[in-house]
C-alpha cells in the first residue's frame, strides 16, 4: 500500500539526508527500535489505506494553523494512526504532518 509519507522519505534519501529522518545512528537501540516500527506501519498499510492518502498537506513543508486541524481531524479517523504515530516518534522524522502533529528539524507541533 502507498503511504503519501514515501515522498519525504524519496525526497530525504534523494538528498542524501535520510539518517536526519532516522534521528539515531545505525546500531542505536533506537535506530533498531525504529526499523521495527517502520515495519509495523508497513503491516498496518497493507490492511488498511491512510487517510491521507494522495492528500498533499500531509507533505507539505509549512502548515498553517487552519490545516493542522484540519489535517488532525483526518488522523482522528485513520484506521494506522496507532502505527503511524509510533513510527514518526520513534524515528523522530523531520518533516510532514504524521498521527496529528506536524514534524520539522526541531521536533514535532
Ligand atoms: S494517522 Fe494521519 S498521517 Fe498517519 S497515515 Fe493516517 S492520516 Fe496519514
Amino acid at each position: 500500500m502507498f503511504c503519501p509519507h514515501d515522498v519525504i522519505l524519496g525526497r530525504q534519501q534523494a538528498h542524501g539526508c535520510v539518517d536526519t529522518l532516522h534521528g539515531p545512528r545505525e546500531g542505536d537501540m533506537t535506530a533498531d527500535a525504529a526499523d521495527d516500527a517502520w515495519h509495523a506501519l508497513s503491516a498496518s498499510l497493507e490492511d488498511s489505506a491512510p487517510l491521507c492518502n494522495g492528500l498533499e498537506l500531509f507533505t507539505a513543508d509549512r502548515l498553517p494553523d487552519e490545516d493542522r486541524d484540519w489535517c488532525a481531524s483526518i488522523c482522528g479517523r485513520c484506521p494506522v494512526a496507532l502505527a503511524c504515530d509510533a513510527y514518526a516518534s520513534t524515528a523522530k522524522v523531520t518533516a510532514g504532518f504524521w498521527a496529528g502533529h506536524f514534524y520539522t528539524s526541531k521536533g514535532k507541533t
